[in-house]
C-alpha cells in the first residue's frame, strides 16, 4: 500500500539570521525568522511526510513552545520523522519540494539539498526532487517578505 502527504510552511526574513534551506546554510544578507532554523522545506517535508503517515503535522510533534527546539537544526527533526514512519513499518518512495524565492538565486545549491535531504530520508538521491521558483515579483514571496515551500512525499507501507 502507498499513501501520498502534502505539505507546507513558510517564514519571513529577518536580519542576523542564517538562511538555512534544505539542510544547506546559504549566504545571503537576511535569514529566516523563526523558532527553530527556520528551513521552511524541511518543515514542509516534514509536513508531508507526517501527513502521508497520517500522523498530525510537525507542530503537533516539535512545539514552537519548547525550549529543546529553540535554533534546532531541522535537519535533526526529519531524521527523527524518519525514524517514526520507519517505527510505523513505512519507508519514503519518493519526495518533491518546490521553493519559492524571489531571491537569492538557489538554483547552485539544489544538488546538495537533494544529497542532504537523501541521506536524512534514507534514499537514493534519485528519489528526491528539489525545484526553485520565484512568483515574478507577486505576493509576499515576490516582495522578498518570505519564503515559502511545497512538499509532497509517497510512502510505501509494509502491510
Ligand atoms: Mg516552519
Amino acid at each position: 500500500m502507498y499513501r501520498s502527504g502534502i505539505g507546507y510552511d513558510a517564514h519571513r526574513f529577518a536580519e542576523g539570521r542564517p538562511l538555512v534551506l534544505g539542510g544547506v546554510e546559504i549566504p545571503y544578507s537576511e535569514g529566516m525568522l523563526a523558532h527553530s532554523d527556520g528551513d521552511v522545506a524541511i518543515h514542509a517535508l516534514c509536513d508531508a511526510l507526517l501527513g502521508a503517515a497520517g500522523q498530525g503535522d510537525i507542530g503537533r510533534h516539535f512545539p514552537d513552545t519548547d525550549p529543546e527546539f529553540h535554533r534546532v537544526d531541522s535537519r535533526i527533526l526529519l531524521r527523527d520523522v524518519v525514524d517514526r514512519l520507519h517505527g510505523l513499518g513505512m519507508t519514503v518512495v519518493n519526495v518533491d519540494l518546490t521553493i519559492v524565492a524571489q531571491r537569492p538565486k538557489l538554483a547552485p545549491h539544489i544538488s546538495i539539498m537533494k544529497a542532504r535531504l537523501a541521506a536524512d530520508l534514507k534514499v537514493s538521491a534519485d528519489r528526491v526532487n528539489v525545484k526553485a521558483t520565484t512568483t515574478e515579483g507577486m505576493g509576499f514571496t515576490g516582495r522578498g517578505e518570505g519564503i515559502s515551500a511545497y512538499a509532497v512525499a509517497m510512502l510505501k507501507c509494509s502491510e
